[in-house]
């Protein structure tokens, strides 16, 4: 891949632009880095039929990732399945739905793998040695899966009171889980000081522009996977907000490189009310993003008190004519159980948050009833079985036979048809 369509990063405030590092702030003004291409030589590049060619995972989009060579970490993750959700559909009252299912991505059951392979790509482009984030489930769980298969060492920095389930998940990849005591928005400051002192790739700090980027790829296969036409309707939840954002950009990018006919479309942003700063900001028509000093959600992966990237999520929805919502914990609990018993899909409580978020947009008239919606669903109930846990009932026991089969379906008024 000599070609070169990722040109630069650039400050998304005052637009300077930096050399392709590991940098993440701009010098002058604090502005996050974001990457930058020249478009004209991507559309040069690229088409549907060359796309559609090539292996079903998310580098099928590879020019519109922020590396300079073929990726060489998490080559089969994404292109996970857009379903077709007609008995949700039925259930929510409207017309045409579709649930993107990251629940099922390739290999840690979550949109993660999507940032964590640009990320380790890019990582092993700069000369990084070792690899490394903080985070509180999802990520560090893919960090350490995708740093094992690629053989990069690899450190992982979660709060030290951390489920044992979560835990588990990113010990068994053989990384190094260092627990951090106090409050983890403390972590951050940590993370830098160590990517400076030892020359680490952080995923999330100094190297969160290539990071981000890689949640583009779940926009380009939405758009793929609708027979290339962006969703008129977009649920995404979120915890930073980059997701929203990254998902937003896809779609422009998509238009701007020729893939797809322009269209108006909405994208709309899903939180929990336990730690909402986001929807919050959006519904009070403010850019200002209040923080939440104690989150209190059983939707933890989205439990981030200062999101990052807030702001420009709430740009994204008022400039797409997108709304936020909110849910609690019953609703969000109701919802994952109702994907699950119409669906066939076990999410994760982000999952629950956007359902519930679309079913109360729907309720507002937000979500049209009949215009195409798509609800992004970005990681695997089983990660968090303890939410749904006490709140699906328990198998009834009984002897093996069929006497007492028979009297226990007959006793609940579930027997219709016997001789
Ligand atoms: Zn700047």
């Amino acid at each position: 891949m000599a070609e070169e369509f990722f040109s630069n990063l650039k400050c998304r405030e005052c637009g300077r632009l930096y050399p392709k590092k590991a940098i993440h702030v701009c010098e002058f003004d604090f502005g996050p880095l974001e990457a930058a291409y020249d478009y004209d030589k991507i559309k040069d590049a690229i088409s549907r039929k060359k796309i559609e060619s090539r292996p079903q995972s998310m580098w099928r989009y590879r020019e519109l990732f922020p590396i300079d060579e073929d990726p060489t970490v998490g080559l089969q993750v994404g292109f996970t399945p857009l379903v077709k959700a007609d008995r949700l559909a039925k259930a929510l009252g409207v017309k045409e739905l579709y649930v993107k299912n990251d629940a099922v991505n390739y290999p840690t059951l979550s949109f993660k793998d999507r940032v964590v392979s640009v990320a380790l790509s890019r990582a092993k482009e700069l000369g990084f040695e070792t690899v490394a984030c903080a985070s509180t489930g999802n990520l560090a769980n893919s960090v350490a899966a995708n740093a094992a298969s690629a053989g990069l060492p690899s450190y992982v920095l979660i709060p030290a009171d951390l489920e044992q389930g979560k835990v588990l998940n990113s010990l068994v990849y053989g990384t190094h889980v260092i627990g951090i005591h106090g409050p983890y928005d403390q972590v951050n400051r940590l993370c830098s000081e160590i990517a400076g002192k030892y020359g680490w790739g952080f995923v999330n700090v100094n190297l969160r522009p290539y990071y981000a980027e890689g949640s583009k790829s779940m926009g380009f296969e939405i758009i793929e996977q609708m027979g290339w036409q962006i969703p008129a309707h977009t649920v995404v939840p979120m915890a930073s907000g980059s997701l929203l954002t990254k998902i937003h950009k896809a779609y422009q990018e998509a238009v701007k490189v020729g893939l797809v006919e322009e269209s108006k479309f909405f994208v709309h942003g899903a939180q929990a009310t336990g730690c909402g700063p986001i929807s919050e900001a959006h519904k009070n028509g403010s850019d200002l993003i209040k923080p939440v000093q104690k989150p209190d959600t059983i939707a933890k992966s989205l439990a981030i008190g200062t999101p990052a990237d807030g702001y420009y999520a709430v740009r994204v929805m008022r400039e797409t004519e997108g709304s936020a919502e909110a849910a609690t914990d019953q609703e969000i609990i109701d919802a994952i159980k109702l994907l699950s018993e119409t669906e066939g899909i076990f999410a994760e409580t982000a999952g629950g948050v956007t359902l519930a978020c679309a079913q109360k947009l729907i309720a507002s008239g937000k979500l049209p009833k009949n215009e195409p919606i798509v609800l992004c669903i970005t990681g695997n109930g089983l990660k968090t079985a303890e939410a749904v846990a006490d709140h699906i009932g328990a198998p009834r026991c009984i002897n093996p036979s069929l006497k007492e089969f028979d009297a226990m379906l007959s006793t609940s008024g579930e027997l219709v048809n016997s001789n």
